[in-house]
């Protein structure tokens, strides 16, 4: 127990898959109770200690959003109000930015409206997910589309 309490803590209650708050008296039983989502370490246990970077190991989630633990990788929803084309995942943009830094296209937009909305979602939820990780964005137009970019500064 004291453990998702460290966690919990670290993580502001809040759950890091859909950036929505999560009770910490509720029961563990109830989908919208506290677990651990203990997937994020599956890949850096191989690592050595001194290469893990900033994401920790575990994290808080929603019990129900805590699902699918074994083989499947943790999902990162793109919220249903921003208009996106080519969507890429969050999770997989944020672990490469950590390891190796650059630059990674996350979104197609069709109005440049669209695309300073991402932009802004973007830098918001990646304060959440990648605490340590300090990113900017960039919109590029071209052929009548914004192409939202995140890179490490
Ligand atoms: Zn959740």
């Amino acid at each position: 127990m004291g453990q998702l309490q460290d966690v919990g803590e670290a993580d502001g209650w809040r759950c890091w898959l859909c950036d929505e708050p999560v009770e910490p008296d509720m029961s563990p039983n109830d989908p919208r109770g506290a677990s651990l989502d203990t997937r994020t370490s599956k890949g850096r246990a191989k690592k050595k200690k001194q290469d893990k970077g900033n994401l920790p190991t575990e994290r808080l989630a929603h019990k129900s959003c805590n699902t699918g633990k074994g083989s499947n990788d943790p999902v990162v929803p793109w919220p249903d109000h921003l208009i996106v084309v080519d969507p890429a995942p969050i999770i997989a943009a944020a672990e490469r930015l950590e390891r190796k830094g650059g630059r990674e296209a996350m979104a197609r937009c069709p109005t440049r409206q669209d695309a300073e909305a991402v932009a802004e979602w973007l830098v918001d939820r990646l304060s959440r997910l990648a605490p340590g990780l300090d990113v900017s964005t960039e919109i590029a137009t071209t052929g009548g589309q914004h192409l939202v970019s995140l890179r490490t500064s």
